[in-house]
């Protein structure tokens, strides 16, 4: 099963927090400057294709069958498609208004899912089915983008960052000790049911000279000394006991 998880509830606007500071929830006065979000004025997305350097301007929903084609599998059930067509117009839309990374060249996002999200051509993605399921699998995809045409998840009249997992294993991490903004509503929260998910778990095995390895990649000076028992250990847990 593929979840989504999104909390939405009272909180502050990050890219307005740092004009009109707010030291509360509860508090929310009138720091409401929100920018006017109108749907329409997002019709056209300018997309990055990493491969190649050039930037291709297409429909938000065109774009977005390529998206959701690209990060979900078109197996999912139709539900599941129709909330990532949502999740991810939300998301593209968030980029669009916020997002500057792409800006210098005139792009609003990009195809690459380590960097923005993930977009598949139509034909690089139907290559990639078998002959006989290719229409109806693009038929899906389609209706998936379609039958959400105008919707987008708000909070309080502006697209939230709808960020997006495949599995969390049973609790997501808020979204401050992930990406260090602190978002009322990318707060911890339950997804009972995931241990359904056949990536529930996993393990990996190295030995200890891949581990020395691995670290010294990252941390140049990493140094261990097997032979003690305390060189291991958890330091610090967050809330969701995800260990830091
Ligand atoms: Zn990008």
């Amino acid at each position: 099963m593929f979840f989504i998880t999104i909390l939405v509830k009272l909180f502050e606007i990050a890219f307005f927090s740092e004009k009109t500071p707010v030291s509360s929830e509860k508090n929310l006065p009138e720091r409401i400057l929100y920018k006017e979000f109108n749907y329409g004025d997002y019709k056209t997305v300018k997309l990055l294709h990493t491969s190649t350097g050039e930037v291709e301007e297409l429909p938000l929903d065109i774009y977005l069958y390529g998206v959701v084609s690209g990060e979900m599998p078109v197996t999912f059930e139709i539900e599941a498609l129709k909330a990532q067509a949502i999740v991810a117009r939300t998301y593209t839309i968030y980029q669009m208004m916020n997002n500057t990374k792409h800006k210098d060249i005139g792009a609003d996002i990009c195809d690459s899912s380590l960097c923005c999200q993930a977009w598949i051509s139509k034909e690089n993605r139907m290559a990639r089915w078998d002959e006989n399921l290719r229409e109806e699998n693009w038929i899906k995809i389609e209706n998936s983008v379609n039958s959400t045409i105008g919707k987008v998840i708000l909070y309080e009249g502006q697209p939230i960052r709808a960020f997006f997992h495949s599995n969390s294993g049973g609790m997501t991490e808020s979204s401050k000790y992930v990406w260090g903004g602190d978002f009322s509503y990318l707060q911890a929260v339950e997804t009972s049911g995931e241990d359904a998910y056949s990536s529930y778990k996993s393990e990996v095995t190295i030995s200890k000279d891949e581990l020395v390895v691995k670290m010294k990649e990252k941390y140049s000076d990493f140094d261990i000394d097997f032979s003690k028992d305390d060189w291991i250990k958890i330091l610090e847990n967050t809330e969701t006991s995800r260990k830091s």
